[in-house]
């Protein structure tokens, strides 16, 4: 395996790669690698002859009160998990080389970066649209993997590869949780004991949801309520959205129709959980 900071370095590896015919996929993250990421790099090693995982916690998605400063970074043991799943190349640049001096152009994903998390995190999806977009530019991956945890993410994605005829073709893969329902994140270390504990309630709202619309409900609203009185049970828990959207646009939906998607992001103390559901009715 090979592990390469600097984008120079990158290169002739991928050339290589190319050279004998093999497709490159690529597994952006950032870092603190769990079974989520893990699941991504085996659908890559899986669909495509040459693995990529790129490593940087991208400082433009994080806003000025986040927890940039203090997301973990444990690289070597990233590393580690990286050679174990077959990945073949680690890309693990540092901000200086993303966004050198003088950087100045984002990429922005109008009203679909606006909505839901990116209500609460002004900025987020403008800082993720960019760094994924460099990422393309400087893997040229045939296929690139994302999590359906994080839909909205996915959505921007999938615009902005179409908008900008970006020859990627974009993977998502199902959310991998832990025994309790709770979505594996690397955000989930942050929570003490008892939020751990109440930190189901996002998958339990989500599941209960699910039973309601096989039962036929399906109004929003009433889902809505579904997750907001949920949460609002959850000791130390605070609700900062429960929606119900429609898949494509992320626009709120009166009545379940076709594709939905029900997300929310709660609050234990300062960290923030989001989780989602998606359907089709
Ligand atoms: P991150 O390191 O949090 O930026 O995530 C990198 C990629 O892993 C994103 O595409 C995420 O959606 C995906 N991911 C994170 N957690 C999970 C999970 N529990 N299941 C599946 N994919 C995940």
């Amino acid at each position: 395996m090979i592990v390469v900071s600097d984008i120079e370095s990158v290169l002739p590896s991928l050339r290589e790669a190319r050279s004998q015919g093999l497709t490159i996929g690529l597994v952006p993250t950032m870092g603190a690698l769990h079974p989520g990421h893990v699941s991504l790099m085996r659908a890559s090693r899986e669909e495509t002859g040459f693995v990529v995982v790129s490593i940087f916690v991208n400082p433009t998605q994080f806003g000025p009160a986040e927890d940039f400063d203090c997301y973990p970074r444990p690289l070597n043991a990233d590393i580690k998990t990286c050679e174990a799943n077959g990945v073949d190349l680690v890309f693990h640049p540092d901000a200086k080389a993303m966004y050198p001096p003088g950087f100045q152009t984002f990429v922005e994903v109008k009203s679909l970066q606006d909505v839901l998390c990116g209500a609460s995190r002004p900025g987020h999806f403008r800082g993720v649209a960019t760094v994924v977009l460099k990422l393309f530019n400087i893997i040229q991956p045939d296929v690139a993997y994302f999590g359906q945890k994080d839909a909205q993410q996915v959505r921007i994605i999938r615009r902005m590869v179409d908008d900008l005829n970006v020859p990627v073709r974009v993977r998502v893969c199902p959310t991998v949780r832990e025994p309790d329902g709770l979505a594996i994140s690397s955000r989930n270390q942050y929570l003490d004991e008892a939020q751990r504990t109440h930190a189901r309630a996002l998958f339990q709202g989500l599941e209960e949801v699910r039973e309601r619309v096989l039962k036929g409900e399906r109004d929003a609203q009433a889902l809505r309520e579904v997750l907001a009185s949920r949460i609002a049970a959850t000791p130390g828990a605070q609700l900062d959205y429960a929606a119900v959207v429609d898949a494509d646009t992320l626009k709120p939906v009166r009545k379940l129709k076709g594709e939905v998607l029900v997300a929310l992001a709660v609050k234990f103390g300062t960290t923030r959980l989001i989780d989602n559901l998606s359907l089709t009715v």
